[in-house]
C-alpha cells in the first residue's frame, strides 16, 4: 500500500483499477525498468519501428502523384529516417545504458534530434524538425496505441493516472467509466482540474511522482476531498473509504434539499449564484443544482475537440442551446480564451517559450480577427434569444478593450446591413484577471457594464506562480494579502462606477472564501455547478455582520498562512463536512 499526498481539485471518493495514459502532446516520463527487462524494451523499440515502417509503406503506396507527388515524397523521407539503423541503435543503446522504457528512449532521442535541427540557420533543415516530431508521434502510437484505444473504448470503471492531463483529454473522458483522476502535474486551477470538477469526477493533482508507483490494473483510491491517493490499499483501508464515500453521498443528498431555496444570508442579503460551464449541456446541470444563470461560459472548449475551426453555426448552436435553459436569466458568454494551456500550443510548429505570458486569450483574438468576428456574430445572433452578455478575457489595458469593442461594432454594422436581428444594448463586460487590469479598474469601469474577477489568473499573475505547476503549488494561494488587496480594489472601483462585479474564478467555488467575498462586497458569484448547493448552504448559514467582521479582520492580516487558517476555521464551524 502506497499513500501519496497531492492537491484535491475535485471532491469525492473513488475506488477503481488504474489505467495509465501517456499523452503525445507531452514529454514521456522517464520511467526505469529492471535490468532484466531491458531486452524486452529493446524488442519493443524494434517492433515499433517495424510497425511504423509497415504503416508508412502502405500509406506511401496509397498516394498517387497528385499535387506533384508531394505527400508521397514526405512519406518517403520519413521512411528513410525509419530505415536508418544508427537511429534505432541510439535508442536501444539508451535503453541498455540507462534502463529506460522504449517510449522514453524513442521520445528523448527524437526530440534531441528535432531540437538540433530547429537550431540550424538553414530554413530547409530547421523545418525538418516538424518531420521528426511526426515520426516520434508515429512510433509512440505503435508503443502506446493500445492504451489510448482503451481510453476511448472503456467497458469497466477505471481511475485514470497520468503524468499530466490536458483539458482536451479530460473533457473527452467517458463519465460513465472514468471514476477518478490522478496526475503528477497540475494545480488547483489548471484547466484540466476545472474540467474534472465540472464533470464531477474526483481528482487529485500535483502528486509529483505517482506514475512511478502505479502499474496499470492496480487498485487506486482517489480522495478528492483530502488530496490523497492510495495505491493497492489493504482491505481495512478500502472499507474505511467505502464509509467516507457513503458519507459524502449523504451530504450531497442533504444539500439537494435546499436546491430551490434562495441564496440569502440569515439577515436577508440576497446573493446571486451563477454557474461556470465549458459545454452547453452543463447548463442543465447548473439549473438542476439551483444556479440562476451562467456567469462564465468558457467557449474555447468548442475548439478543443475538433480538428477544424468551429463555424458560425457551430458557435450559434452551442449558445442557443445554453440560452434555451436560461432564457430569462443572464448567460455570460466569454469570447475564446485560447492559448496558454488551451489548444494553440499543440497546433504550433514551435511552442511558445512562455505561453501564459504569450499569445493567449484576447491577444490571440485581436491577431485572428476573422475568427473573432465569427464568434461575435454568433453571440450577437444568440442575443435575441435571452439575456446574453459578452465578456472579454485577459484584458490588460484600455486599448485592448477599445479594440475589442471596435471589432464588435464592426460586426454589429455587418449584421445591420444584412438585416439580422441582435440586441443592440447587449451588455459588455471584461474579466479582471491581470494585476494591470485590477490597478486601472477605475478607468476600465467607464467602458464596460460589468467586471468579472478571474481570480485564477489574477492569483497566478500577481504572485508570479504558474497555476498548473506542481513544483510551486504551495506558493499559489488566493488568500495571499497581495491578491486580496487587488480584489478589494476592483470591487471598490466597480461600486464607485456603479457597475456590477462578479467573481468567477475558483475562489467562488471554495467554501472557505465565501464569507470573505461577501464581506468585501461581492453579491454575485459564478462557480462550478457541483459546488452550488454547498456554497448556498454556507450563504444561508451566515449573517452579513459575520462576513463584514471576518473581512475586516482578514484584510488587516499580513500573512497568507494566517489568513488561510483563519478562513478555514471560520468555515469549518459552519459546514464541518466541507473539509
Ligand atoms: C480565471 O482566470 O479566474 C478564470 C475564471 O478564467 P480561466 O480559469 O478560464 O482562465
Ligand atoms: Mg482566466
Amino acid at each position: 500500500m502506497e499513500i501519496k499526498k497531492g492537491i484535491g481539485v475535485s471532491p469525492g471518493i473513488s475506488i477503481a483499477k488504474s489505467l495509465i495514459i501517456d499523452s503525445e502532446d507531452y514529454r514521456i516520463p522517464r520511467r526505469l525498468v529492471k535490468p532484466s527487462q531491458r531486452t524486452t524494451e529493446v524488442q519493443r523499440v524494434r517492433n515499433a519501428f517495424k510497425g511504423a515502417i509497415g504503416e508508412l509503406t502502405e500509406l506511401e503506396a496509397a498516394q498517387d502523384q497528385t499535387e506533384g507527388g508531394k505527400i508521397k515524397d514526405i512519406f518517403a523521407v520519413h521512411l528513410r529516417f525509419l530505415h536508418d539503423r544508427s537511429l534505432r541503435k541510439r535508442m536501444t543503446d539508451l535503453v541498455h545504458a540507462e534502463s529506460v522504457t522504449a517510449e522514453y528512449a524513442v521520445s528523448t532521442t527524437l526530440r534531441q534530434i528535432a531540437s538540433d535541427f530547429s537550431k540550424v540557420k538553414d530554413a530547409y533543415i530547421s523545418e525538418r524538425a516538424a518531420d521528426i516530431y511526426d515520426i516520434e508521434r508515429r512510433l509512440l502510437k505503435q508503443l502506446l496505441g493500445k492504451k489510448r484505444e482503451d481510453v476511448e473504448h472503456l467497458t469497466e470503471e477505471v481511475t485514470i493516472v497520468a503524468r499530466e492531463l490536458s483539458p482536451t483529454q479530460t473533457a473527452g473522458f467517458n463519465r460513465q467509466f472514468v471514476k477518478g483522476l490522478a496526475s503528477d502535474a497540475g494545480g488547483r486551477t489548471s484547466h484540466a482540474a476545472i474540467v474534472a470538477r465540472s464533470l464531477g469526477i474526483p481528482a487529485v493533482v500535483a502528486l509529483e511522482d505517482l506514475t512511478e508507483y502505479v502499474r496499470g490494473g492496480d487498485t487506486v483510491i482517489i480522495d478528492g476531498n483530502r488530496g490523497i491517493v492510495i495505491v493497492n490499499p489493504d482491505d481495512q483501508t478500502v472499507q474505511q473509504y467505502q464509509e467516507y464515500a457513503k458519507e459524502f453521498a449523504e451530504l450531497g443528498h442533504r444539500l439537494d434539499a435546499i436546491k430551490d431555496m434562495p441564496a440569502v444570508t440569515r439577515d436577508g442579503t440576497k446573493i446571486t449564484l451563477l454557474g461556470n460551464i465549458e459545454f452547453p449541456d452543463e447548463a442543465q446541470q447548473v439549473s438542476e443544482r439551483g444556479g440562476q444563470g451562467i456567469g462564465l461560459y468558457r467557449t474555447e472548449f468548442l475548439y478543443l475537440n475538433t480538428e477544424s475551426e468551429p463555424t458560425e453555426e457551430d458557435h450559434f448552436k452551442a449558445y442557443a442551446e445554453t440560452v434555451d435553459v436560461f432564457a430569462d436569466r443572464p448567460v455570460i458568454i466569454r469570447t475564446v480564451d485560447l492559448g496558454a494551456d488551451k489548444y494553440t500550443q499543440s497546433k504550433r510548429f514551435a511552442p511558445e517559450p512562455n505561453p501564459f505570458l504569450g499569445l493567449r486569450s484576447i491577444r490571440f483574438c485581436l491577431q485572428n480577427i476573422m475568427m473573432f468576428k465569427t464568434q461575435l456574430r454568433a453571440i450577437l445572433r444568440a442575443s435575441v434569444l435571452g439575456e446574453v452578455k459578452i465578456m472579454f478575457p485577459l484584458i490588460t489595458n484600455l486599448q485592448e478593450l477599445m479594440q475589442a469593442k471596435m471589432i464588435l461594432r464592426d460586426v454589429m454594422e455587418d449584421l445591420d446591413e444584412e438585416s439580422i436581428a441582435y440586441n443592440k444594448d447587449i451588455q459588455i463586460g471584461i474579466m479582471v484577471e491581470t494585476p494591470s487590469a485590477a490597478l486601472i479598474a477605475y478607468s476600465l469601469a467607464r467602458d464596460v457594464d460589468f467586471f468579472s474577477l478571474g481570480t485564477n489568473d489574477l492569483t497566478q499573475y500577481t504572485l508570479a506562480v504558474d497555476r498548473g505547476n506542481e513544483l510551486v503549488s504551495a506558493l499559489y494561494s488566493s488568500a495571499d494579502p497581495a491578491v486580496l488587496r487587488l480584489i478589494r480594489t476592483v470591487i471598490q472601483d466597480a461600486h464607485k462606477a456603479q457597475i456590477d462585479v462578479h467573481v468567477c474564478g475558483e475562489m467562488a467555488s471554495e467554501p472557505e472564501y465565501i464569507m470573505l467575498l461577501l464581506g468585501i462586497g461581492v453579491r454575485t458569484i459564478s462557480l462550478t455547478p457541483p459546488m452550488i448547493p454547498e456554497i448556498k448552504q454556507i450563504i444561508r448559514s451566515v449573517t452579513m455582520e459575520d462576513c463584514n467582521n471576518l473581512a475586516r479582520k482578514v484584510l488587516g492580516m499580513n500573512s497568507e498562512r494566517q489568513i488561510s487558517s483563519y478562513l478555514r476555521n471560520a468555515t469549518r464551524k459552519i459546514l464541518p463536512e466541507a473539509f
